[in-house]
């Protein structure tokens, strides 16, 4: 049991999207503050001004709050242990490192890029390795006062002792990096920034952090900041480095595996619960093995980090599509008409405009019809786009092999006739007639189905003929026969 409260934060630093990595780390905070009735802490560390962006940080707090995954504390609803953006935290950087630098655990460093390239240069070529010699450690004050009269400005090293640092990560157990591996490295920047270690830390102890659960890129970091924290008296949090998610290559998940990025995945029309079950089952060995399916609230209540993989884990797009395609069909069909409409107006396929009741009602008959048979929304509007245009190709394969063959002409113009006359234009309906009329002239019905289906879609394949005609409505399917009736006859 847990006695003090558990507080985990996610901190992103807001370059770019928030990727399918990042999500995840964010989601093993999330349930594990969850589970332990702790507090989640969004944190966005943008020390980085030249990289990190206002447009980044919009990104992935929407795609958080897309996922579901509601911060206790940080932008948008404050807290506390404020502010939550580093870039308004520095005064509290510069203060610790002043700490640290009366203290004797750190110094300014006057050597210039260039020279301590020179320098690692002329150690690598003698087949040493390099770190860095300490050129600065004992300057006197007037040494210091003639580097910064030359306009030198300093960056501040911590002075990594000698030994070994330890620290246990609650999915590998103890972890030990010998201190001779670890330079002197910079807390602080010749501009005064801080770096990613120094400002992490601070934040860390300064927010109470309690667990801190991050990608294990970060593990050569972690021993470094153990040393910050026995240098600045604040106790260590415990650690938990999760695996990474590479591609079915095992390089780093990138776009050559699809999007890595949240929001393209709400853009194609996947569902936030389908993610979030799926990211959660990705590295985490839930002891049931054959259970996919997941509710949020049963991954808040099973969730264990002693339960999350050592080892990677492989991104495979087959198996989000198949748990996508679940969530599909259990959704509510207005939720993802929705959906369905919001790709068409990005698409531009609709304008707002065009949005009314009667559309909204036709798109709700789309989904129903064609939700078991997609994986993500925007597949309608990949396979199925003649739903939305009078402009759709004929395939020329389809053309070939059924619009081609003998009679259908014949049997087109008759389906005409007899769609025409039909009073009601409902699935059953159409089927009787159709399956009667080719009765009554001896035919197999799949003479009328499979030439109307080409007609209606330009396609070979699709939902069931009936259901499609009963959606696309009389007129459409009128005016589509008659077209393909034109076309045939133009050939
Ligand atoms: N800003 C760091 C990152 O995006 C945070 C790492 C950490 O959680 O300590 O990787």
């Amino acid at each position: 049991m847990m006695s003090e409260t558990v507080r985990v934060r996610f901190a992103p630093s807001p370059t770019g999207m928030l990727h399918l990595g990042g999500a995840r780390t964010a989601l093993f905070n999330w349930a594990f503050a969850r589970k332990h009735g702790g507090v989640f802490i969004l944190r966005i560390e943008d020390t980085d001004l030249t990289r990190s962006t206002e447009e980044s940080v919009g990104v992935i707090l929407e795609s958080l709050k897309w996922l579901g995954l509601f911060w206790d504390e940080g932008p948008e609803v404050g807290g506390p242990y404020g502010p939550y953006f580093q870039s308004q935290r520095l005064h509290l950087y510069r203060e610790y490192a002043e700490k640290l630098k009366s203290t004797g655990f750190a110094y300014e460093c006057y050597c210039t890029p260039e020279e301590l390239k020179m320098r690692k240069e002329a150690t690598i070529a003698q087949g040493r390795s390099w770190r860095y010699d300490r050129k600065c450690l004992h300057l006197s004050e007037r040494e210091r006062r003639a580097f910064r009269e030359e306009g030198r400005k300093p960056v501040l090293r911590f002075r990594v002792p000698e030994g070994v640092t330890t620290f246990v990560d609650m999915l590998r157990g103890e972890v030990t990096f010998d201190n001779e591996e670890l330079d002197d490295f910079v807390i602080l920047k010749s501009d005064g920034m801080p770096t990613y270690n120094f400002a992490c830390v601070v934040d860390d102890a300064l927010m109470r952090i309690t667990h801190v659960i991050r990608g294990d890129d970060h593990i050569s970091n972690t021993p470094r900041q153990v040393l910050l924290y026995k240098a600045l008296g604040f106790p260590c949090p415990q650690f938990a480095h999760v695996p990474m998610i590479l591609g079915k290559d095992k390089t780093r998940l990138s776009k050559r595996h699809g999007s890595p990025s949240v929001t393209y995945y709400r853009d194609m029309g996947y569902l936030p619960e389908a993610m979030v079950n799926y990211l959660a089952r990705l590295s985490w060995a839930t002891g049931e093995e054959e259970k996919e399916i997941f509710t949020r609230e049963e991954i808040i209540e099973r969730f264990s980090l002693e339960q999350v993989t050592k080892h990677a884990a492989v991104f495979d797009l087959d198996k989000l599509n198949w748990m996508n395609s679940v969530y599909l069909r259990a959704a509510d069909p207005l939720r993802l008409r929705d959906i369905l409409v919001d790709i068409l107006k990005r698409h531009g396929v609709i304008r707002d405009e065009e949005c009314t009741a009667e559309f909204l009602e036709y798109c709700t008959k789309v989904i129903l019809l064609m939700r078991e048979r997609i994986r993500y929304v925007a597949q309608i509007l990949e396979d199925a786009a003649y739903f939305f245009t009078e402009h759709y190709e004929y395939d020329p394969q389809a053309v070939e092999t059924v619009l081609c063959e003998d009679g259908v002409p014949e049997v087109l113009q008759v389906s005409f006739e007899l769609l025409r006359n039909l009073e009601a234009f409902d699935a059953a309906t159409i089927e009787m007639a159709i399956r009667e009329e080719a009765g009554r002239r001896g035919m197999k019905a799949a003479r009328f189905i499979h030439p109307l289906r080409v007609a209606v879609s330009g396609k070979k394949v699709g939902p069931g003929l009936f259901e499609l005609l009963e959606v696309l409505g009389k007129e459409r399917v009128l005016a589509r026969v008659a077209r393909t009736l034109e076309f045939l006859k133009e050939r």
